[in-house]
């Protein structure tokens, strides 16, 4: 998998004193910087070694004036990041002149990476770990449209909430055993004891451990929409998928962990990240239900959150389709009735009957016909809200999975000091400590007075 261009950025954050980095990745990467690069001995990037560092400038080859003093180190394929050719240029000037050598990078024949394009080279070019895995997910995310950002922010309103949710509890569990410190003349308020004090502590701890699996649990497996195409064999499955992944520019994985021949292709149609399932089935048989059983096919579509049905338009409906229809029924689909530059056998009436209110589009794959209608019918079914992810991932962010780790190791020290028989007011100060990493995560004030917040709780006082 070699057909790419060569990608340029600086890859360094700029600090203070910092080194800046443009790194470019790419066929052509040595050629390009040897172009720019001029060593005090004359050496040509081209002929040395590969992973071995040069000193010399960066000279601009039109003008013929030293643009910067350098350090290029030079990595061939396949040992590198992206198993492509990769060439680092390290910079020490400030952020004027590490741009002015990306500039000159770019003029010369490279062009500007997207956010994440490296790390998705290194998983298209066959590393696959989880955590390029992520990074593939951020840059799907990345170049997704305004509407898909909006679900997204709708999707981190969940964990908000449920970060929320969680905080409360772990307030009211403090209110609570502040009220039996405080106030112990309180008889009305139930005494907080080692047994509930640790069911608390236990229910918080599991929830947040649930997030986690979420973030971690090969996350990629559970992004985008899991998407299955079903229909006859020769209908059009095959051809539909490469339609969409080739618009779409698909990344195709073997998910490590499971059976070699599930493949699956993450494609991004109009902002709605998509995961075409068991693709392989497809290409191999021609016909999941054929290939793996009515039962199994039947569990497989249910857990789908979208269905993409191909019918022939040449060729009556089946018996075949009309089941393929019973599978689906009360489930996401969209009927794609394609070949319609054949003469029309179907019976569309009846198409509709089976269809019942659910979209329709007719394609024309060989000719390339309908796709963007049937785009158009998956992002309405997606932003129209009629399509919902059964479990898209919460956390992403490695900042939140990183408090979530800290705020769960707090509540693991809490429980173990309850088990413990510690004092309540130690057990107090892990509790609080989840409940502030917690309220990082929603960007509550961090510094907020608990105490304020304890008695707004109670009504305490005065
Ligand atoms: P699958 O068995 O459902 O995966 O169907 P394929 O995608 O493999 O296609 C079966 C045959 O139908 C191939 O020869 C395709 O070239 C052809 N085909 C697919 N789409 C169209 C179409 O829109 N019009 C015509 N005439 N042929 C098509
Ligand atoms: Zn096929």
């Amino acid at each position: 998998m070699t057909e790419f261009d060569t990608i340029a950025a600086i890859s360094t954050p700029m600090g203070e004193g910092a080194i800046a980095i443009v790194r470019l990745s790419g066929d052509e990467a040595v050629e390009i910087a040897d172009r720019l690069f001029q060593s005090p001995a004359g050496k040509r990037l081209k002929d040395v070694p590969s992973h071995t560092i040069h000193y010399g400038h960066i000279v601009d080859p039109k003008s013929g004036r030293t643009v910067e003093e350098v350090m290029v180190s030079v990595m061939r394929a396949p040992k590198t990041f992206t198993r492509e050719d990769v060439v680092e240029i390290n910079c020490h000037g400030g952020f004027v002149s590490v741009n002015r050598v990306l500039q000159l990078v770019l003029a010369n024949g490279a062009r500007l990476a997207e956010p994440g394009e490296f790390t998705k080279r290194a998983f298209l070019n066959g590393r696959i770990d989880l955590s390029q895995a992520e990074a593939v997910i951020d840059l799907i995310r990345a170049k997704t449209d305004r509407a898909m950002n909006v679900a997204l922010l709708q999707m981190e309103g969940r964990l908000s909430k449920l970060i929320r949710e969680l905080r409360q509890t772990i307030l009211e569990t403090l209110a609570h055993v502040e009220v039996n410190i405080d106030y112990p003349e309180y008889d009305d308020v139930e005494e907080m004891t080692p047994r509930l004090l640790r069911e608390k502590a236990e229910y918080v701890r599991g929830q947040i451990e649930k997030l986690l699996s979420t973030a971690t649990q090969g996350k990629i497996l559970r992004e985008g929409l899991a998407t299955v195409i079903i229909g006859r064999p020769n209908v059009g499955k095959s051809s539909l998928l490469n339609a969409l992944a080739h618009e779409n520019r698909a990344i195709v994985t073997d998910i490590p962990g499971t059976t070699r021949d599930v493949i699956e292709e993450y494609v991004n149609v109009r902002g709605v990240p998509l995961r075409l399932i068991d693709t392989a089935g497809i290409r191999e048989t021609e016909d999941i239900v054929e290939r793996i059983g009515v039962e199994r096919s039947r569990q497989m579509l249910k857990q789908a959150d979208l269905i993409l049905l191909v019918l022939n338009y040449h060729e009556p409906l089946t018996e075949e389709d009309e089941r393929l229809f019973a599978m689906t029924e009360g489930m996401d689909i969209v009927v794609i009735v394609n070949k319609t530059d054949l003469p029309q056998h179907i019976d569309m009436e009846r198409v509709k009957e089976l269809a019942a209110g659910r979209p329709i589009v007719a394609t024309s794959l060989l000719r390339e016909q309908g796709i963007d209608e049937l785009e158009k019918a998956i992002a309405d079914l997606f932003f129209g809200g009629e399509l919902e992810a059964g479990d898209l991932t919460y956390v992403s962010n490695s900042r939140h999975i990183a408090l979530l780790e800290q705020a769960k190791k707090a509540m693991e020290d809490a429980l173990a000091g309850i088990d413990a028989g510690m004092p309540v007011d130690l057990v107090q100060i892990d509790l609080r400590r989840a409940w502030e990493l917690l309220g990082e995560i929603v960007g509550d004030t961090v510094h907020e007075s608990l105490i304020d917040q304890l008695f707004a709780q109670f009504c305490l006082g005065k």
